[in-house]
């Protein structure tokens, strides 16, 4: 590589986006004595950052240790418990029916394909608890690890529920004392080369900062991608309807529910759904709906009811947003991450997610020498294809619905809220299960050839692809069998009788095990990281 130089990089935003590109550029591109990248970050002391109580998705492990962060260290300053997945209620019928989307399983025998012969079983056993144990696991409320440091033999993955917030002050201390500098000041200028390149950007005490890349952080603000270099934005809001949230926080001293839940819940109610993500000091709760099918004061009251009569007094707050994405996250010399580069609502928790892998990614294109041109084409079309894997993937957890209780639920189950490519997906999986070849390269029969919207002058139309390697099919087959896909149709073909997929035993002698190995999760989080005893 010719032209080879320590780089200027300044990240405008200090959300949780900003600091996790501060921290993971600074780590991995400057490890020994080569200082690849000079770090620096200007956020606003008056604009508030988003920070809703956050769940996340086990890749956030390789992030944490990408930069150095120890786990006690990082569950201690964020208040942070772990997650092992996601319980979705009332979201195929409104009648208390739940299934997890856990994040392991056990792999099956050689040959076998558990999601085919569950069908074809009686299904007297859930799927989840057919091929997993973590579903029993988290309603036995455990934690996914032992006191101390053994292994409990059970393979447990997980993730953590966080405060995005807190999550930003501490990669604030742990990243300004290994380098990377910091200005507390209001960005209100950006200068341009003529080449179209940003130059630097101005802030309200006068200070000018220059730097050969910019990452934008500002949040739904979007101040240098979008409000200086104009790259237009894609909504996406016609396949998730949902564009706002009302939350609350109940605090344990208010009111502790008798044990800290290692998973996340997503109840669907009358306009879309609430989570309920806990924390070691409260359980962070909110409503995201559709404020074309229910007004704000209307949600609130809604989530009260739902949560109780305790959270009668308890403060809101309400959050507008959109889905969709920026069409070319880097253009020029500015690359969006966060909220600036798009955003998907918050049903299976990627928000962090998309920041974690836009930092990996920046760093794996950074560009060292001066042509980055070629480095933005692969970045955006790596981050297109993330942003409709996600998309296609939350969007199938509506659609499947056999709700028909309220406006909201029949508007959803209409054909147009289906995406093209989700279409093309299950329309082939009615052809037969999905398995681990259709996830290579999931284009299907059916699917658009072109429909990324670059918006750029790369031309780059095609259709996106999705890699597996945030979903596989292992997570498509929990939320299409949690929501009764292809029940109907197996059962006409082949009845239900015959024998139960292998892997059942493996389960079972797991979750009998798990009791004897596993503390409660609050325990846990007591013993290893000092949360208080609200029992
Ligand atoms: C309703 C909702 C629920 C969510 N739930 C989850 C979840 O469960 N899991 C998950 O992983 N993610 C979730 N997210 C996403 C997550 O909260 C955000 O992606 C994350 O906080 C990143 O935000 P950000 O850093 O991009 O933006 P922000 O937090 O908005 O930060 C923007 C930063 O830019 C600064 N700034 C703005 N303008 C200027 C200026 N002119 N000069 C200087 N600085 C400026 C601000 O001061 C701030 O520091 C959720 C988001 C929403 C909206």
């Amino acid at each position: 590589m010719t032209g080879m130089r320590t780089k200027r990089v300044l990240i405008v935003g200090g959300g949780s986006a900003g600091w996790t590109t501060a921290a993971y550029l600074n780590a991995v591109l400057n490890k020994g004595a080569q200082k690849a990248a000079e770090v620096s970050l200007v956020e606003s002391p008056d604009i508030p950052r988003v920070g809703v109580g956050e769940a996340t998705i086990p890749n956030i492990n390789n992030t944490l240790a990408a930069i150095g962060i120890d786990e006690a260290d990082f569950l201690k300053a964020v208040d942070g418990t772990f997650k092992q997945s996601i319980r979705f209620v009332n979201w195929l019928d409104n009648n208390d029916d739940f299934y997890h989307h856990p994040f392991c399983r056990y792999a099956a025998g050689a040959g076998e394909d558990p999601g085919r012969m569950w069908l074809m079983s009686d299904r007297s056993v859930p799927f989840m608890d057919t091929v997993s144990a973590q579903p029993a696991i988290c309603e036995m409320g455990l934690s996914p690890k032992m006191l101390g440091n053994e292994s409990s033999g059970l393979s447990l993955v997980y993730a953590f529920h966080m405060d995005a917030m807190k999550f930003a002050d501490y990669l604030t201390s742990f990243s300004t004392a290994r380098g990377v500098s910091h200005y507390v000041e209001n960005v209100v200028d950006v200068e341009m080369h003529e080449s179209g390149d940003i130059a630097a950007v101005r802030t309200d005490s006068g200070t000018r900062l220059e730097a050969d890349l910019f990452v934008d952080c500002t949040g739904f603000a979007a101040h240098l991608i979008e409000k200086k270099l104009g790259v237009g934005f894609e909504d996406c809001s016609q396949w998730l309807l949902c564009d706002r949230a009302v939350t609350i926080n109940v605090p344990y001293e208010h009111f502790y529910p008798g044990a800290v839940r290692p998973y996340t819940t997503a109840t669907a109610l009358s306009a879309g759904w609430v989570w309920d993500i806990p924390l070691q000091t409260r359980r962070a709760l909110g409503y995201v709906h559709s404020s074309a099918f229910i007004s704000a004061d209307e949600a609130e009251r809604e989530l009260r009811a739902f949560e109780g009569q305790h959270a009668e007094s308890l403060p809101s707050r309400v959050v507008n947003f959109q889905v969709g994405r920026r069409r070319q996250q880097w253009a020029a010399n500015c690359v969006a991450i966060g909220l600036s580069g798009g955003f998907i609502e918050p049903l299976e928790s990627t928000g962090l997610y998309l920041s974690q892998i836009a930092s990996e990614a920046l760093a794996e294109y950074f560009p060292y020498t001066e042509d980055m041109a070629p480095l933005a084409f692969r970045f955006n079309r790596v981050m297109a294809n993330r942003f409709y894997e996600v998309l296609d993937f939350i969007n199938m957890h509506y659609c499947l619905t056999r709700r028909t209780d309220t406006p909201f639920w029949r508007e959803i189950r209409r054909p147009e809220r289906i995406n093209d490519r989700l279409k093309a997906k299950l329309d082939f999986w009615r052809l037969k299960p999905p398995s681990a070849y259709d996830f290579e390269d999931q284009f299907f029969p059916g699917q658009p050839a072109a429909s990324v919207q670059s918006g750029g002058p790369s031309g780059d139309n095609r259709s996106p692809v999705d890699t597996g390697r945030l979903w596989n099919h292992h997570s498509y087959e929990n939320v299409l069998y949690g929501m009764d896909f292809l029940r109907g149709e197996f059962r006409a073909l082949y009845g239900d009788n015959r024998p139960r997929p292998g892997i059942l035993r493996r389960v079972q002698s797991a979750v009998q095990s798990a009791p004897g190995k596993l503390p409660p999760h609050d325990v846990w989080l007591q013993r290893m990281v000092g949360m208080s005893d609200f029992r």
